[in-house]
């Protein structure tokens, strides 16, 4: 960040009278930018048993299979985010059975949300971000091929609970492993 969006000034990063980090700060007409963690909402898609991926269409991860998801916008809730996000990407329209995994990744700034969710008529194909719309079988998901670690994360705990027939929210963190470190993409 380095102009003002309200008055187009450069910006100053220091800490401001009263606070405890540093901020963007405008000289000029005041303002101080705040910065804040990015939430990203999206669905695990279910049709007679199966679970909806998308390969993706674009940077990161390009041509690594995802659950549809992204990143919430204004004026939506976190439910109508991850549906939204589920059309837009797999051409799918879903019905919420409510909130799943919630993954806090401070190395980037985010926080993942992904809801169970079901395919109102079976139908689904490629939005444009995606390359590839697919149904997997448990025993198809494809480990080596996925985007975040956060998907991993949520299917996983989804064959666990589905195997004991009990599904209970998950809360946790995504911290950097070595690898990701060097190679800093996002989870
Ligand atoms: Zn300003």
């Amino acid at each position: 960040m380095k102009f003002c969006s309200h008055c187009s000034a450069p910006l100053t990063f220091k800490i401001p009278a009263g606070e405890d980090r540093e901020r963007f700060v405008c000289e000029r007409c005041g303002t101080i930018h705040y910065q804040n963690p990015r939430i990203i909402a999206g669905c695990l898609p279910l049709w007679e048993g199966k679970i909806l991926l998308c390969r993706r269409a674009i940077e990161p991860r390009y041509g690594f299979w995802t659950l549809p998801a992204g990143f919430m916008e204004l004026g939506e809730t976190l439910d109508q985010a991850a549906i939204r996000e589920t059309r837009e990407e797999a051409c799918a329209e879903v019905e919420s059975h409510g909130l799943y995994t919630v993954y806090s990744l401070p190395h980037v700034n985010q926080v993942h949300i992904f809801f169970r969710a079901e395919l109102i008529d079976g139908r689904f194909a490629p939005g444009p971000e995606s390359l590839e719309t697919r149904l997997f079988e448990e025993t198809e998901i494809p480990w080596d091929e996925l985007a975040f670690s956060t998907v991993r994360r949520t299917l996983e705990s989804f064959l666990e609970d589905k195997s004991r027939d009990r599904f209970e929210v998950k809360v946790g963190d995504l911290l950097p492993s070595p690898v990701m470190r060097q190679n800093p993409t996002p989870c």
